[in-house]
């Protein structure tokens, strides 16, 4: 069992190339449910790509840099892991108080607690001038409920904090091809709707550490643009558009939420709880949500993975593939941009032309056909053509993705989102790994609104690793009549606690209360107790049917605390001054007898007695 630790924790942005490190933040955790041993020079190091983009992205210039998150019990084994990786090491500056009065304006959105045991996420807009203030708390609040209202994070909402950052920009909207004079400075490159870049990482860094220690888990920057784009890693960059804003804000949240790859065909690398190499590893890593009595892998075959990226303005796209004719079913999905207009395009496969109705954006947009038929073996073309001039002068006309599939019958393919399998993935050397589901998750369908349950089993763990379900416990100073003391303990509002309107089936925290080690039962699932004097401790679990394995028992917490009568809280406390004065009076001698390094120890010591006692 992994058991709650204090831990010094630093992030970092790291250049692989030239060991450069920037310290963006340092602070000390009072819990932390990572660690994995009792061995006390344990670090837990994560590590992500300062700038992540789907494959069909290709990003611009070579980028090596990481962000490197070490969590350790002891201050000396952190400070040494840095020195090994950091040839060099600066930290961030704060931002000059001139700059912060400067059209800055910070809004929380949504307000769970104490930052220190919530994940913070921050919103800054870029591209938001004086006079579009309002719009943008707007829609930062659009988003925020896409998210945490709507399906996709609403369980975990008393987990969070959401910040709004408003930085007055000169201009309006974001550079299309190079950045404008904006805070932030974000940017596509030739209109595309792919990738928007910041050309300004350091000063989101600075604006982002305005929210204070533990106030910047997952900063995020909103363009002012109403098309699809953005990335991930360091910055989740995405758009205020009312159509995709939350499909890349989700989708690339998810990927730092939980710490996994796609799900999609055509990427570079499969990582994390959604994914297995073998049959063997979809048992081990999600057989306990198999749908089916059994591993087996679901039958489908891909015909076409391609993201072309082609402007259909200048000559119309074909595809070949084959097929051995030993399917029942095909599925064909992809995606295109500016063509919001009626009978704009025409898609054409083995010469039948497949019906098609714009959605009447000019967004990305995803359109998908499905036959109840497998494909004749042989030759097979696939077409799609602007039949009009697009009449969007920003953002081409373009066939973004296109991909097709076949699957077997039912029996052999179960195509409904719930069921939980083993799903084949093919990356960009077609090779073949697996994920859970067919389309269940927006880490596999960008249109989805949910995570498949594995991913959202993988997210409970990552979030409870470094927040505690306790927020804390009061013990009263002043006695009942019958000596006992009234003892209130603080909790997020999970389960029966969750408020109006963002309920959760079948949740509830579990509160038990032991007196010196013996559970006290007529207290169970009670938050205020009145307790009689001795040693106590109240242990807190988290039951959700979102959760079916927690072999680390990240989903419970436990608190120890003492009620003392009036006459020994005054002893103990005696003997708290008395170690105290002594060790003060040792620490001198250490001072005067040896050298300044030994003292230098000594105060890391006394440091770390400090955090563990916690
Ligand atoms: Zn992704
Ligand atoms: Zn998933």
């Amino acid at each position: 069992m992994a058991s709650a630790h204090g831990a010094f924790h630093t992030k970092i942005h790291h250049s692989k190339l030239n060991r450069k490190c920037l310290i963006i933040e340092e602070n000390t955790l009072k819990k932390y449910k990572g660690f994995e041993t009792s061995d006390h020079n344990e670090l837990i190091i994560s590590k992500k790509a300062a700038i992540s983009a789907p494959d069909e992205v290709v990003l611009n210039g070579q980028d090596d840099s990481q962000i490197i998150e070490i969590f350790a019990k002891k201050m000396v084994v952190l400070e040494t892991y840095i020195d090994t990786i950091c040839g060099s090491k600066e930290h961030l500056p704060s931002l000059p108080i001139r700059l912060m009065e400067e059209g800055l304006k910070i809004e929380k959105i949504v307000d769970g607690g104490d930052q220190a045991n919530r994940i913070d996420v921050v919103f800054m807009g870029d591209g938001y001038t004086a006079d579009e203030q309002d719009q943008f708390f707007d829609d930062i609040r659009r988003l925020t409920d896409d998210m945490f209202n709507g399906d996709t994070f609403r369980s975990y909402l008393p987990l969070f904090n959401i910040w709004a950052v408003f930085v007055e920009s000169s201009v309006s909207g974001i550079g299309y091809d190079g950045p404008n004079d904006t805070p932030f400075r974000l940017y596509r490159e030739a209109g595309q709707l792919r990738a928007i870049y910041t050309a300004n990482s350091q000063y989101a860094r600075q604006v982002c550490q305005l929210m204070g220690p533990g106030g910047c888990d997952y900063p995020s920057l909103i363009a002012n643009d109403d098309y699809y784009g953005g990335l991930g890693g360091e910055f989740v960059i995405s758009t205020k558009s009312n159509r995709t804003g939350t499909v890349v804000l989700r989708h690339e949240m998810g990927h730092s939420f939980i710490n996994v790859g796609d799900e999609y065909d055509n990427g570079p690398t499969y990582y994390g709880v959604n994914s297995a190499a073998s049959l063997a590893g979809v048992e081990n890593t999600w057989g306990h949500w198999l749908s089916g009595e059994s591993v087996r892998e679901e039958r489908v075959i891909y015909r076409l993975l391609e993201y072309p990226w082609a402007n259909l303005s200048l000559s119309e796209q074909s595809f070949s593939f084959s097929s051995d004719g030993q399917y029942s079913r095909w599925y064909l999905l992809l995606s295109v941009s500016a063509a919001g207009e009626e009978d704009s395009l025409e898609f054409i496969l083995d010469g039948e032309i497949l019906p098609w109705q714009s959605r009447g954006s000019d967004d990305r947009e995803f359109y998908d056909w499905y036959r109840d038929e497998g494909l004749a073996a042989g030759n097979h073309t696939f077409s799609v053509r602007s039949k009009t001039p697009s009449t969007n002068v920003n953002i081409p006309r373009m066939i973004c993705s296109v991909q097709l599939h076949e699957f077997g019958n039912e029996d052999e393919f179960h195509i409904g989102n719930d069921y939980i399998s083993a799903y084949p993935v093919w990356d960009e050397r077609r090779r073949v790994t697996y994920r859970p589901t067919n389309a269940g998750c927006l880490m596999r369908n960008m249109t989805n609104i949910q995570f498949c349950s594995v991913c959202k089993e993988g997210m409970w763990h990552q979030f409870l690793r470094r927040i505690s379900l306790i927020d804390g416990i009061s013990v009263s100073k002043v006695p009942n009549a019958d000596s006992t003391k009234r003892v209130v303990l603080k909790t997020l509002k999970l389960g029966q606690l969750r408020e109006s309107g963002n309920e959760v089936d079948n949740e509830r925290l579990e509160v038990r209360w032991s007196h010196s080690g013996l559970e006290q039962t007529e207290f169970n699932d009670r938050f205020e107790i009145d307790a009689k004097i001795g040693y106590w401790s109240v242990s807190v679990q988290l039951i959700t049917d979102e959760v079916r394995n927690d072999p680390n028992q990240l989903l419970q917490d436990i608190e120890h605390f003492t009620v003392l009568t009036f006459a020994n809280r005054i002893k103990h406390e005696n003997v708290e001054i008395t170690c105290s004065k002594l060790f003060v009076i040792n620490t001198q001698l250490v001072f005067s007898i040896i050298s300044s390094t030994v003292s230098y120890l000594v105060i890391l010591v006394q440091f770390e007695l400090e955090i563990e006692k916690q």
